[in-house]
């Protein structure tokens, strides 16, 4: 994988970006203004990273829209508990 000189996490396409945007979202609890929202396009090392600015990435707003999230979340929460016994 390329190392990029943002030191960010770098994607190889949109898609796992916002596969992974998704997926910060369902392990942390972001508060409304916090945490990653978006995915963009890197014109240094040419692949996706996440961004907390600009307007919520399509496909995150649906699934925060339709529950996926919430679900998923609460799933993670039991899996959480399951794990520390
Ligand atoms: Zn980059």
């Amino acid at each position: 994988m390329i190392k990029c000189i943002s030191h960010k996490r770098a994607y190889p396409t949109q898609e796992i970006a916002e596969d992974a945007l998704i997926d910060a979202r369902t392990h942390f609890d972001y508060a409304d203004q916090h945490g990653p929202v978006s995915v963009y396009h890197c014109e240094d090392c040419g692949q996706y990273h996440l961004t907390s600015r600009g307007p919520a990435n399509e496909k995150l707003a649906q699934s925060l829209a339709n529950g996926k999230i919430n679900r998923q979340k609460e799933a993670n929460r039991w899996l959480d508990k399951l794990k520390r016994k």
